[in-house]
């Protein structure tokens, strides 16, 4: 029978998620949506010198946020099947698995205090050995259960002396295994170390735990950062002791993500640096140095729809190799692939990220921008109708980045101008110009077509009559009735003001710029 698709996140709690990491949950999560599969979340809290209070909340508030829902973890309701999903809670379940590989001499018992560890890198460090390690040449030399006589052993334990329990890595043996992502990856066992798997005090390490606790759960995908496939090789040697390799997940080895001009990873303290959030949401922390606290901006806080940093992130390291940009988290589900996700690293991109949010914005019911734009405005003290708001929000949109940016641009439908573009002015305002706007402001308030085409046709008509073209005009009755050279469209803007308000907008210009003129 097929195994049923079970994918895990797997966060430490040593501070707020980075991008990077939402990307890793997000590309779990859609291929357990796509495959019909479960997706649950562990919490990997056994180092407690890293742990931070309030990043679980934070990573929890994220995915929400993101709309990755779970199917198990630490936050249902009923505990899941495998629960408890935080590792601090299952401290007791992993030293049976340690018994185990000591049991089957594949793991053995160090003594070495931190002065004989620094005393053996001190010396491998003198005799110019490149990357000092406690492997399969040096623990000869070591105080452990391999090298000390069984008796001593005994005693060393019996007398409660601190002890790591290491895995006794091969000296001559090629490790193999098949990345989703990479392909075959081949690494020679003398490269690798022979990692703690328990600290003395009694906790697991991350590798120990991570793969007992991928075992249980029955996890069938591993997805996770291209930070982690130093450690897979050390993994798969872990699930061949255990016996378990007939159902060790699948690695998937997602592609690194680089800072915008491509010269490194991008770190969770570029964001702010580079002008752009790395968190999905705002992080209260502390300064590592000086415990002063510290703000970092969250991409919620600073606008942007979910839906668009959904988007954007899929985008950073996968492509579904057609044209199409736009894909909602269902499209997401229904065409990604682990096959489309690319080895090469995914450069950040500011620009695409806050053309996305143009995209999602924009492409709101126009009601919703509303309610954005009443609310803001509210703040502001200003008070607009809900089918107004509708119309300026229609017409805005298209220059709107953030909801925010909505409620700016809608500020010259609330204020008068008190300046005029000079530019404009000094090349477009003349008499003539002056005295045909002052017949359109004349015959606007009479008009009984206030939408943007019945003031263009009274427009064209007076114009008609003055014996001047409309483009000899038009740049000076945009500055006249909004202050700026530039903004949305003028008709649409005139007809929202209403006939009486640009007329007096129009009246009110006349008479400043009158006023400028003569001064
Ligand atoms: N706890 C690890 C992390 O913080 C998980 C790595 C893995 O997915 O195996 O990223």
């Amino acid at each position: 029978m097929e195994r049923e698709v079970r994918v895990r996140f797997a966060p430490s709690p040593t501070g707020p998620l980075h991008i990077g990491g939402v990307r890793t949950a997000l590309y779990n999560y859609l291929l357990a949506r796509k495959l019909g599969g479960k997706m649950l979340l562990r919490i990997e809290d056994t180092d407690q010198n890293r742990f931070v209070p309030g990043a679980e909340d934070y990573i929890r508030q994220s995915l929400e946020w993101c709309g990755i829902t779970l199917d198990e973890s630490p936050w249902t309701e009923t505990p899941g099947p495998h629960a408890p999903y935080r590792q601090s809670e299952r401290k007791p379940m992993y030293l049976q698995y340690a018994q185990q590989l000591l049991d089957s001499g594949h793991a053995y018992y160090a003594f070495d205090t931190p002065e004989e560890l620094d005393a053996m890198r001190a010396r491998l460090t003198a005799a110019k050995v490149p990357n000092p390690q406690y492997n399969s040449i040096t623990r000869a030399q070591m105080r452990n259960s391999l090298t000390l006589p069984e008796d001593e052993v005994k005693q060393l334990l019996d007398n409660n002396t601190p002890y790591v329990i290491r895995l006794k890595v091969p000296r001559k043996e090629e490790i193999r295994f098949n990345d989703l992502i990479r392909g075959w990856v081949v690494v020679h066992s003398s490269s690798v170390d022979d990692k703690v798997l328990m600290k003395s005090d009694g906790m697991p390490t991350y590798h120990l735990a991570n793969i007992v606790d991928d075992h249980l759960m029955e996890i069938t995908h591993v997805i996770r950062g291209e930070e982690w496939l130093p450690s897979a090789p050390l993994h798969v040697l872990l699930y061949r002791y255990f016996g378990w390799e007939s159902t060790m997940p699948q690695f998937a080895h997602l592609p690194l993500l680089l800072k915008p001009d491509g010269t490194g990873k991008l770190s969770k303290r570029d964001g702010d640096r580079l002008g752009f959030p790395v968190f999905p949401l705002e992080w209260h922390g502390k300064d590592a140095e000086t415990g002063e606290p510290t703000v970092s901006s969250g991409y919620r806080e600073s606008g942007y729809l979910p839906e668009a940093f959904i988007n954007f992130l899929a985008f950073l390291g996968w492509n579904p190799g057609t044209q199409q940009e736009l894909f909602t988290m269902d499209d997401l589900i229904a065409t990604f692939s682990i096959e489309r996700v690319s080895k090469s690293p995914a450069r950040f991109d500011q620009n695409k990220v806050r053309w996305y949010n143009e995209q999602y914005l924009r492409a709101k019911p126009d009601s919703e921008l509303a309610q954005y734009l009443l609310d803001a405005l509210k703040e502001q003290g200003v008070e607009v109708s809900a089918n107004k708001a509708e119309q300026i929000a229609a017409l805005v949109k298209e220059r709107a980045t953030f909801p925010a940016d909505l409620a700016k641009e809608a500020q010259l439908f609330f204020h008068r101008p008190t300046s005029y573009d000079e530019q404009v002015i000094s090349k477009k305002w003349n008499a003539q110009v002056a005295g045909a706007l002052q017949e359109f402001a004349l015959a606007l308030p009479a008009t009984a077509d206030s939408t943007p085409e019945g003031i263009k046709a009274l427009l064209t008509q007076v114009l008609e009559r003055q014996g001047i073209k409309i483009g000899q005009v038009l740049q000076a009755l945009r500055v006249a009735v909004t202050g700026a050279a530039a903004g949305p469209d003028l008709m649409a803007i005139m007809s929202i003001l209403g006939p009486e308000e640009t007329a007096q907008r129009l009246n009110l210009a006349i008479d400043q710029l009158a006023a400028q003129a003569s001064a």
